[in-house]
């Protein structure tokens, strides 16, 4: 049993609101948790000048996906079991490398995201916790069609639901709008209606699983709060109502600002009809994450990694500088990484905050990110279940 003390570093547990000092981190490496100070020290680490803050969630992944097309672009044909597990493997190391010590995958296929999940839960995968919700759910034609079981009307969306269910998901995944990757459908069109979603919230909630709705458009966003889901994905256009019925619910927004940079940075490599969808959307999902923030709905920290040049290796630290630009609070956004998300993925028992009995899951950064967060994106050491990832030095 070896039992290491990380001390003098300022510490932001995720129940304080700032880095403080006088917090010291105890890890035992046999079960990967933070204990308390009454065990035995085999070994003192001194980290007097650092900053520690809880590793980061990504509530939003599509682990299967290669954002760069070369071997499967996210809903390809080209994908299949084998290099489908093959990127998993990959974007899960390059997560890490960036602070991401939880995800929750929102769009997978052949069941990866479920097995992986299983794996790391026994500790026979090093990779962040895994949320895992196997094929979305999506009308006939719908968003993300390739990639998803296509299902009409509230019986088939309840026999899918228990199907993924019986698979061993943890969330399940809805499409409630048409979106940007994908030709002839817009953010507004309205896809799964409240009835559908609702049967799917039904089946997960009796199970104490969660639900996400892919929404963009405002009528898809209103229908999947009425239906009851958990958190909204993308939420690019809100009026003053959807905002309190959001307050109301306490449904979560998990904006993914990572996505439309990404298309916007390598305009010239992709579709007309993408660069065009995005342009049109970007300014609303700005405003709307802004005034979200301001209007105290709960956020989660997500990117949508997977979609086209949006990286695994880096855009979770890059989000949350993107969500800061939009005018959410830097502590804010240091919530939506690590509390907030632990609560919107139903881990907050293990993670999300630096506590005894939880998984030490921490990075240990050069600077303060409530003062500048863009140091999340420099040198960084990454801990999961306490065992250190790497310093990551390729970055400026
Ligand atoms: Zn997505």
């Amino acid at each position: 049993m070896v039992r290491i003390c990380y001390q003098n570093a300022k510490v932001f547990t995720g129940k304080n609101d700032r880095f403080e000092q006088g917090v010291d981190l105890i890890v035992d490496e046999d079960t990967g948790k933070f204990v308390t100070t009454k065990e035995t020290i085999d070994q003192t680490i001194d980290l007097t000048g650092k900053y520690i803050m809880p590793g980061m969630i990504n509530a939003h992944t599509h682990i299967v996906a290669d954002p760069y097309g070369k071997i499967a672009a996210l809903g390809s044909t080209d994908a299949n079991a084998v290099n489908s597990t093959f990127l998993a493997l990959e974007n899960l190391q390059k997560l890490l490398k960036d602070g991401v010590t939880y995800i929750r995958d929102v769009g997978s296929v052949y069941g990866v995201d479920i097995e992986l999940s299983k794996l790391e839960k026994q500790n026979r995968l090093f990779a962040p916790g895994i949320v895992a919700s196997g094929n979305p759910l999506t009308m006939t034609g719908g968003h993300f069609n390739t990639g998803s079981y296509e299902v009409d009307g509230v019986d088939e969306v309840r026999k899918y639901a228990r199907l993924l269910l019986k698979k061993g998901v943890d969330n399940i995944k809805l499409m409630a709008t048409g979106g940007v990757s994908f030709n002839g459908e817009t953010p507004d069109d309205v896809q799964l209606n409240t009835e559908e979603m609702r049967a799917a919230v039904e089946e997960a909630h009796h199970k104490g699983k969660t639900v996400c709705a892919h929404a963009q458009g405002l009528a898809g966003i209103k229908n999947a709060i009425r239906a009851g889901v958990n958190s909204v994905e993308h939420a690019v256009y809100l009026d003053d109502e959807a905002f309190e019925m959001f307050l109301k619910t306490a449904t979560f927004i998990v904006p993914t600002l990572a996505a439309p940079w990404s298309i916007n940075e390598n305009s010239a490599a992709l579709p007309d009809f993408m660069i065009q969808k995005n342009l049109e959307v970007a300014q609303s999902h700005i405003e709307s994450i802004q005034k979200a923030a301001k209007a105290g709905v709960r956020l989660a920290m997500g990117t949508d990694a997977g979609t086209a040049f949006n990286s695994f290796e880096q855009n979770s630290s890059k989000e949350m500088e993107l969500m800061t630009k939009a005018g959410v609070t830097n502590l804010q956004a240091l919530q939506a990484a690590t509390v907030n998300a632990a609560r919107l993925l139903n881990v907050a028992d293990k993670a999300g905050t630096i506590e005894n009995g939880k998984l030490a899951d921490f990075i240990v950064l050069e600077q303060n990110p409530l003062e500048d967060i863009q140091v999340l994106q420099k040198k960084k050491t990454v801990f999961k279940k306490g065992k250190k990832v790497q310093i990551s030095d390729n970055y400026a």
